[in-house]
């Protein structure tokens, strides 16, 4: 039972760490400099306000809305 309950606790606990790591590196990837879909320079400012954008602004909303699309509500 313990053991049971003791397994549970360390997969949330490996599963939280898991996010951590993923938000760090998101948060330390230096992301891209160019547009990865259409190559623009993307500007320091976007750069710094989002750390590891891969996209230009405009590329980045296109992402935005084909996803939007892609789901069957809303
Ligand atoms: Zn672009």
């Amino acid at each position: 039972m313990t053991d049971e309950a003791d397994r549970a606790q360390q997969q949330t606990d490996q599963m939280t760490k898991a996010g951590i790591d993923r938000a760090r590196e998101m948060l330390t990837r230096p992301g891209s400099a160019w547009c990865e879909d259409c190559g623009a320079v993307i500007p320091a400012a976007r750069r710094s306000c989002l750390p590891g954008a891969v996209t230009c602004v405009d590329c980045q909303s296109g992402r935005e809305a084909s996803a939007r699309h892609r789901r069957p509500t809303g």
